[in-house]
């Protein structure tokens, strides 16, 4: 890498819906990254069932992070190393809430180290008033009709309302 080529960094996920832990997360990342892209995984993940659909969750991001022109949000298929080589991107972020979060990121970060050993994987630990907080906790509060507006961006509370009111 030249010192004129800009740090790109891909921090994917879930983001099922994306939470104020993401956005610190993200904020963090853009003090030492240039760009940054925040991909949502086609994947079945920890849940057996999303709240939103790959399409919702990138509109959300896109919708929160619409006044910051160095976030690109979207969404990928097939192996992360990949995606972030095809992006040029030497970062893969991720972040540690607690012990918790260890095992399972220490795993996937040395499984992409040993698929393309040119990625770093950076962890940042995000503020301790979101370090209890999780997408799925939100989906849960949210759909037992609790408030969480202290968790999420407004446009994400809109349609969470939104959803909640369907399912019920
Ligand atoms: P995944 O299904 O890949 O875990 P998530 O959307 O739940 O997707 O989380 C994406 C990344 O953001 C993960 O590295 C996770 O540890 C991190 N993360 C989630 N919530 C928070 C939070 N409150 N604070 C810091 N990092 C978080």
């Amino acid at each position: 890498m030249t010192s004129s080529s800009p740090i790109v960094a891909i921090y994917p996920g879930s983001f099922d819906p994306i939470t104020l832990g993401h956005e610190d997360v993200t904020r963090r990342t853009l003090r030492v990254a240039d760009r940054l892209v925040i991909a949502v995984a086609h994947r079945a993940t920890h849940t057996k069932e999303p709240l939103f659909s790959v399409d919702e969750r990138v509109d959300l991001l896109r919708e929160v992070f619409a006044g910051e022109p160095r976030v690109e949000c979207t969404s990928f298929e097939g192996l992360l190393v990949e995606f972030a080589r095809a992006r040029s991107a030497r970062f893969i972020v991720r972040g540690l809430r607690a012990v918790s979060d260890f095992e399972y990121e220490f795993q996937m970060a040395q499984m992409n180290q040993e698929l393309w050993p040119e990625a770093e994987t950076l962890f940042l630990t995000p503020d301790v008033r979101y370090s209890f907080l999780s997408a799925s906790l939100v989906r849960e509060v949210a759909r037992l009709g609790g408030d969480v507006s202290r968790f999420v961006s407004p446009s994400v509370l809109e349609r969470l309302k939104a959803k909640s009111g369907a399912g019920r």
